[in-house]
């Protein structure tokens, strides 16, 4: 008997008309034309409003959403963001400067980051955002920092959280971190801080990302509200704003299925009247790739195809300079196929063929695609990479090699 074949989630979110691929109601061969690029990534906005709206249908009214900018800090997508989510996280003074020019109030940013530089707080606290303190001698220097511009900085603790996310996926709270102070520790200094010299917004509790387990997310929440009542308790001025953290995960390989919100919102709706003081409290999620990844495809052209001992390579103009989590190479311990598709192609009747698809780079870490089955792939086909809005061109080597960097395009 033979294992069944592992199937992708179906990457139903773009239409598709004649086999075309339309991204923004656009053909490939139609961007390309449009930006003058035959290797781009292109976004599709509809897509992001579709997952907000997802959100909204399942997660209490009461928890507000923030895009955390790092997943993608396109400034026409964070623009066009800005309207839909209310408020923004960013990492460093070059997302903060992103998000204030998008016009979203400065009340609405924060900003996160385990290694802020002395310049970088006192761009936040002349900018008036708030910043999420990661270390106590983080807060003092902001403290120094408000008391020479003579402003007090708006400053909500980072919380490294004693428990553990019961998952895979990327952690980011329990046991030792570089992230935020640990929880036990910020229990003790709360009570007498100089409250007098910051402007106190809250605590933000984040756990970790790119999860697609509803039974983990439930078990974080429960353990993120029990956490934050604990601390709303142990301060003695009055607390703002919780942010729980995020973690949304997308499917991105074989076999793993689209996150259902619908119980992770029942269960929240339990927790807000369970903790009636934390409801009275602004709650946040800050989600990145769980709202642009799903809106946006990696888009080269097939350069060569040729066969090697029995297997057959395509050579494409893009690879792992411009998309590096698509390699594999950024987080993955085994590498496994993004879902890929022949872009002109889609649908329709066509011979399949199993193929390895390459980039230009001098490695064998330049694989666009591993010995996956694709739609009779020819010569100026599309190689189209799916699930790419997020960690593309910024999370990747652009320079590596010298071959140009890669455009992108909002639709
Ligand atoms: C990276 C990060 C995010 C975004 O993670 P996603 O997996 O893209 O949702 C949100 N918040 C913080 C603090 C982060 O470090």
């Amino acid at each position: 008997m033979s294992k069944p074949i592992p199937v992708h989630a179906e990457m139903n979110q773009f239409a598709v008309d004649t086999e075309q691929l339309l991204v923004g109601g656009k053909t490939l061969d139609q961007i390309a034309q449009m930006m003058d690029q035959q290797v781009f990534y292109a976004y599709d906005k509809s897509v992001v409003k579709k997952q907000i709206d997802k959100f909204h249908t399942h997660i209490p009214k009461a928890i507000k959403l923030h895009y955390a900018i790092k997943a993608n800090p396109y400034p026409p997508l964070v623009n066009a963001m800005k309207d839909w989510v209310e408020g923004f996280d960013v990492a460093s003074q070059k997302e903060m400067l992103i998000a204030l020019q998008s016009g979203m109030p400065v009340a609405d940013i924060s900003f996160a980051g385990p290694s802020k530089q002395v310049a970088e707080i006192r761009a936040a606290i002349v900018a008036g955002i708030t910043l999420h303190v990661e270390s106590e001698l983080e807060l003092k220097r902001a403290i120094e920092i408000g008391e020479e511009l003579n402003t007090k900085p708006i400053v909500a603790f980072r919380v490294n959280p004693a428990f553990e996310l019961k998952a895979s996926g990327m952690k980011m709270g329990g046991g030792p971190k570089q992230f935020g102070i640990d929880e036990e520790r910020l229990l003790e200094i709360l009570p007498d801080l100089d409250y007098d010299k910051i402007s106190f917004r809250g605590f933000h509790i984040y756990w970790g990302s790119q999860n697609l387990k509803v039974e983990a997310i439930i078990d974080a929440h429960n353990n993120t509200f029990m956490l934050a009542q604990k601390l709303v308790d142990a301060t003695p001025v009055a607390t703002v704003t919780v942010n729980i953290g995020g973690g949304f995960g997308i499917p991105y390989f074989a076999g793993e299925n689209r996150l259902d919100l619908a119980p992770i919102g029942e269960n929240l709706t339990v927790l807000l009247k369970d903790y009636p003081k934390l409801a009275d409290i602004e709650l946040i999620i800050e989600l990145g790739r769980y709202l642009v990844a799903e809106a946006g495809v990696y888009a080269s052209r097939v350069t060569d195809k040729k066969v090697s001992r029995g297997h057959t390579y395509l050579t494409t103009n893009g690879g792992l300079h411009h998309h590096l989590s698509n390699s594999g190479n950024f987080g993955q311990v085994i590498r496994k196929n993004y879902p890929v598709a022949i872009g002109n192609k889609m649908g329709g009747a066509h011979i399949m063929e199993k193929v390895t698809a390459v980039g230009p780079l001098c490695t064998p870490l330049d694989t666009l695609a591993d010995k996956m089955s694709l739609a009779d792939p020819q010569l100026d086909d599309w190689l189209v990479v799916f699930q790419s809005g997020a960690y593309g061109p910024t999370a990747s080597p652009q320079d590596f090699l010298g071959h140009p960097h890669v455009r992108e395009i909002l639709l």
